[in-house]
């Protein structure tokens, strides 16, 4: 597959251009510094031509319509059901994901691997949900952050239709996202893996203190949280 024929997604917006045709990503704490051709570490956000795209824009590998509380958010829309969205790839190399298959996708297929998930815009997300009177979307499965602008897009459409938006996240959101998606985001799950930083560092490919940050600003902002440690 040439990089013409290649499904791009769409441009990103939390980027920033470097010298050189490279980017830095500002979507999560890793903020990683791409290369042309090159994704960052969670493999969905590719610099094309010095462009940083979403290649996993409306593209849904998992999607369910849940109870609440297994995203689990126990005192938020209680007794609800939520539907959940989330896409190939993850910022984390946790060893102990229960969603491997899809979390590491792109790390085990390496570059070139087809993008997998249904075609499932924002639109179409929230037409389903007005049609089977689902009250709140939420992104979960692997972590929000990676798939920033498919999320954001959908939470502002959701709250244009009066529903409710969670994200289900391991906390490491950078502050520009956390500031972009907050007006869009009525609660989060944050999953609080450790306390300790050898074991971000080794098991999660990661570091905790964006994690803790994120709490901080989570909580400044007003937004609803629950906390997950596990
Ligand atoms: S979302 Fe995070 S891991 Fe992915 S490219 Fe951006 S900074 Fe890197």
């Amino acid at each position: 597959m040439n990089m013409e024929e290649e499904y791009k997604g769409k441009e990103a917006t939390l980027f920033k251009k470097l010298e050189g045709k490279k980017v830095q990503c500002l979507a999560c704490a890793h903020y990683c510094q791409i290369p042309e051709g090159k994704t960052g570490i969670c493999g969905v956000r590719k610099n094309y031509q010095g462009k940083l795209y979403l290649i996993v824009y409306g593209r849904a590998i998992a999607v369910n319509t849940d109870p609440v509380e297994k995203k689990p958010l126990y005192h938020f829309l209680p007794k609800s059901l939520v539907y959940s969205i989330g896409t190939i790839g993850c910022n984390f190399r946790c060893q102990f994901c229960q969603n491997w298959d899809i979390s590491q996708y792109m790390r085990e297929k390496g570059a070139g691997a087809e993008i997998l998930g249904q075609d499932l815009s924002p639109e179409k997300i929230i037409d389903h949900c007005k049609r089977n009177k689902i009250p709140a979307v939420s992104f979960t499965y692997n972590e929000p952050a990676i798939f920033f602008e498919y999320a954001r897009d959908t939470a502002r459409l959701a709250h244009e239709n009066k529903m409710k938006t969670i994200y289900v996240s391991n906390g490491y959101e950078s502050k520009e996202a956390l500031e972009e998606i907050a007006p869009y985001l009525d609660a989060i799950n944050v999953d609080i893996k450790s306390f300790s930083e050898e074991f971000y560092n080794k098991i999660c490919g990661a570091k905790l203190q964006p994690v803790l940050d994120t709490v901080k600003r989570v909580k400044e902002k007003g937004i609803w949280m629950e906390i997950t440690t596990l």
